[in-house]
């Protein structure tokens, strides 16, 4: 059976930045639950960042590649530099995808690590910008297949058509 990667604060976890969590209550995941095939990863608490946390954002006018390549940072509101962590915890989710098979991930979105489409601009004046965060990616990067808790329904497409193949895979392997 197909893994799926989720953020933790989407599955109830309070590990956000404020200690609370973000439950997305839909019957996607319920079945995702119940079928066994999630696998819960929060990347800020990965990468050694306690609960609760200050806020951070990536640099202005940087985006996530940059801070993958050392060239831009995550700051916190009082300027603390906080990039390490961030980065060590979207190693350890490619790490966490790999070592469960999941190569389909649903990450919520808007975050610094989790976020796909979109990311504050690093004013912490509430606005957001096209972007991705750093965990997300990384694991685009990578090959793993990331939707945001707005796309279950994408994403759980993915997956079926990943089991698809694997069972087209096994029916060739079993013929003459
Ligand atoms: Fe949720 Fe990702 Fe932030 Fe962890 S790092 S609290 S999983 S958005």
């Amino acid at each position: 059976m197909r893994k799926v990667l989720v953020s933790a604060c989407l599955l109830g976890s309070r590990v956000r930045f404020d200690g609370r969590a973000k439950e997305v209550s839909d019957d996607t995941v319920e079945r995702w639950r119940a079928e066994g095939r999630i696998v819960r990863h929060c990347p800020e608490i990965a990468g050694g960042l306690p609960v609760p946390r200050p806020p951070a954002e990536i640099e202005p006018g940087a985006g996530a590649a940059d801070v993958l390549a050392g060239r831009a940072r995550i700051l916190t509101p009082d300027g603390r530099d906080v990039t390490g962590h961030f980065v060590d915890g979207a190693r350890a989710a490619l790490a966490t995808a790999r070592s469960t098979g999941a190569e389909v991930a649903v990450l919520k979105e808007s975050s610094p690590s989790c976020g796909l489409r979109q990311i504050y601009d690093g004013t912490f004046s509430g606005t957001k910008v096209p972007g991705s965060g750093v965990t997300a990616h990384l694991l685009t990067e990578h090959g793993i297949a990331v939707f945001t808790e707005d796309e279950l329904a994408e994403a759980d497409a993915r997956l079926r058509a990943g089991e698809r193949e694997d069972a087209g895979g096994r029916a060739c392997g079993d013929g003459p």
